[in-house]
């Protein structure tokens, strides 16, 4: 847990990034139960997903580590990333990633197919790892924030985490008592695709994180003016973050920061390897 001074505010930071520098932090977290499965338990990881996903490279690395063949499905890339792979897809092909390409209208249709068709061998993970498989992993996550508060002696205060598919911050707040808040903010479509994901995690969850949602919806991972200031403002002050999820949690904080609970804990979760494409696309759009 690190302390960190930001805008002349006092913050902490759990270094989630940190525990292994191959994986996102939150993958890790989700992927855990599979990191203890003994290699021998299946011999295919089939998921899909985004092309410079954050989750997909982080599979890459665990299927590397397990010897198991890693099919990944993705929507027909665009040409230009097809000819000259970079980034997270650069790097999860270089450990041995099958990528497969769907048209965009059968694309779903294909992923429940594969679903409903899969071997005995094979492990199916859905987009970003959003399964109960990730539960186990984000309790010890849990486990770690409960004694830290136990060991500074803190009562209450917020844990701050943006949301993918949710799942991190979902399961945060299923874990963690109720007078810690546990604040998040879509980054992937709004608060109704955001809450519609955690039904399908947990139909019978009542218990949800708090959604921030000043900022105004914007398309995931594109380029914005703003995003790229604060990050870079975070990157002076001492923490590398991704340029995907972070900015936009980050500006929230700030925008809520008098009602919310302090101090603020924000769940590092990683993907700053995912930077160097988002540069790349920052690059390309003129802003850098
Ligand atoms: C995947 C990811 C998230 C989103 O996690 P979910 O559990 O899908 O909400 C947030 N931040 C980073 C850096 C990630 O890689």
């Amino acid at each position: 847990m690190d302390q960190f001074f930001w805008k002349g505010k006092e913050w902490f930071v759990k270094r989630d990034e940190l525990i292994d520098l191959r994986f996102s932090g939150n993958k890790l977290r989700k992927l855990y139960p599979l990191l203890q499965t003994d290699p021998k338990e299946f011999s295919t990881l089939i998921s899909f997903g985004g092309a410079q996903s954050n989750a997909m490279l982080s599979i890459a690395y665990l299927c590397d580590l397990k010897g198991w063949e890693f099919i990944y499905y993705v929507k027909k890339m665009p040409k230009w990333l097809k000819d000259a792979p970079s980034g997270n897809l650069k790097l999860a092909l270089e450990l041995g990633m099958k990528i497969v390409e769907i048209p965009h209208l059968e694309f779903y249709d294909h992923i429940n197919r594969v679903r409903s068709n899969i071997s005995e061998d094979a492990v199916f993970v859905p987009q970003g790892g959003a399964c109960k498989l990730a539960k186990e992993g984000v309790r010890i996550l849990a486990e770690e924030i409960l004694s830290w508060k136990r060991e500074n002696g803190i009562d209450s205060f917020s844990v701050a985490t943006p949301s993918g598919t949710g799942t991190t911050a979902l399961y945060l707040r299923q874990y963690l008592p109720k007078e810690i808040s546990v604040v998040t903010t879509p980054v992937v479509g709004d608060r109704d695709t955001l809450i519609s994901q955690w039904k399908s995690l947990e139909p019978d969850g009542e218990n949800l994180p708090e959604i921030l949602g000043n900022l105004p919806k914007h398309p995931f991972a594109k380029p914005k003016k703003e995003y790229l200031d604060v990050w870079a403002s975070l990157k002076d002050a001492g923490i590398e973050f991704d340029l995907v999820y972070a900015p936009k949690m980050w500006l929230e904080l700030l925008d809520s920061y008098n009602t919310l609970k302090k101090p603020i804990l924000y769940v590092h979760s990683g993907g700053v390897i995912g930077n160097i494409s988002q540069i790349e696309q920052y690059r390309y759009k003129g802003f850098l």
